[in-house]
């Protein structure tokens, strides 16, 4: 038996109601495991401004800093839209990300079969459902680079006078892209052993680093199937061919929007998890893809299952228990081959409408008979 440390911030909007239910079933893989896990509740976000003035308390740092991983709803509201940067509670998320130092982002793009109809694609491109995992640099590229604003003296060919002028530097450095690449061959060694390496090596000197350097360490994971694809033709086979695609390692830029690609496919918002890692022995975080909804806070009809299936990853990825995350995903899969939905995932047709509460229960009582 073990002990873990779980540091929950349940934030805004729907946040507190989709970790309550999640903590619900983990207290029942705990049970059914013989594994214990404590849960710490710390404030961040928009409440956080709310009660001390900051969205990222130095108290709920500490604690998230010295728990085994974070378990986190969502932060933000119209209340606090008109805030400065800094002072806003998505400040919480970059603040958490930089101090824990989380370089890779791991957004699972899953469309079961049982909800292909809510799939903007054809039947027949989503037939066998959709199961991508796609790993994201977080902390590099061009989001980081050296950036710029600056008045140019220079002219057009034609002669018109540029006038202002603007550069974002994307930079990657051999050990940013070898660490990333590393969670991508691990993540498909646990997975169908076929990673896609997405660049741009036809135009850009970064992306041709990333393919000497898969070259370099592939040889390690001889198990692996490697292909590299350009990000142009990717964003194309996500649409033509998503049943065949399994991990897809990419730079931060090109990562986050092949992840809105990928999760659109899906259709279902309330349906995606996603894990944000550092160095392996360190708290990562994981949480929903989606926002802190705030029109359908409080109503009790948000749906938990991204955050449940946030927590699947949390098992798997940070605390050595993937055969309780697969039981989760099973969990989760059995109950909508049952036909219970929530609203935002339910047809016309579907008669098994529950609300958050309930939708956990039968993810629990699901899980009891695994
Ligand atoms: P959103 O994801 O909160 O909501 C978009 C739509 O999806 C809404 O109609 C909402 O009701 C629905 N929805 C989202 N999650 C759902 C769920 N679990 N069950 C049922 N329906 C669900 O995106 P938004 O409206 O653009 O953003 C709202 C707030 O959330 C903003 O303040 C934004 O900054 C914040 N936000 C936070 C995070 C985060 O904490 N990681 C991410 C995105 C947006």
């Amino acid at each position: 038996m073990a002990v873990f440390k779980i540091a929950v911030i349940p934030g805004d909007g729907i946040g507190p109601e989709v970790t309550a239910s999640t903590c619900e079933v983990l207290q029942k893989v705990a049970s059914k495991s013989g594994n214990e896990f404590v849960f710490t509740e710390v404030s961040a976000g928009g409440i956080a401004i709310d009660t001390y003035g900051e969205p990222l308390p130095a108290e709920s740092l500490r604690i998230a800093k010295e728990s085994d991983a974070v378990l986190l709803g969502a932060v933000g509201g119209p209340k606090w839209d008109n805030l400065p940067g800094k002072s806003r509670p998505e400040a919480a998320l970059l603040g958490l990300r930089k101090e824990l130092a989380l370089y890779a982002n791991l957004r699972l793009a899953i469309l079961f079969p049982e909800l292909k109809s809510a799939s903007p694609l054809r039947p027949d491109l989503v037939e066998n459902g959709v199961d991508i995992l796609i790993v994201r640099e977080l902390t590099g590229g061009i989001y980081f680079g050296k950036r710029g604003l600056e008045k140019s003296d220079e002219c057009l060919p034609d002669g018109t006078p540029k006038g202002m002028e603007a550069f974002d530097v994307e930079t990657y450095s051999e050990a940013e892209i070898e660490r990333i690449l590393r969670v991508g061959f691990t993540s498909a060694m646990q997975r169908r052993k076929q990673l896609t390496v997405v660049d741009k090596a036809n135009i850009l000197e970064t992306s041709r680093l990333w393919r000497k350097v898969t070259e370099k360490i592939a040889p390690e994971y001889p198990e692996v199937s490697v292909e590299f694809m350009y990000v142009d033709n990717a964003s194309m086979q996500l649409l033509r061919r998503p049943g065949s695609m399994d991990v897809i390692v990419t730079s931060n830029m090109f990562g986050d929007i092949l992840s809105d690609e990928a999760g659109m496919i899906t259709g279902s918002i309330g349906m995606l998890p996603s894990a944000s890692l550092g160095t392996p022995g360190t708290p990562g975080m994981y949480e929903p893809v989606h926002g802190s909804a705030p029109d359908i806070a409080g109503k009790g009809i948000a749906n938990p299952l991204a955050t449940i299936l946030s927590a699947a990853m949390m098992l798997r990825y940070s605390l050595g228990l993937p055969e309780e995350g697969e039981k989760i995903e099973k969990a989760v899969r059995s109950v909508l081959s049952q036909g219970f939905r929530t609203t935002d995932i339910a047809s016309s047709s579907d008669t098994h409408v529950l609300g958050t509460k309930e939708m956990t229960e039968k993810v629990i009582e699901a899980y009891e008979k695994l």
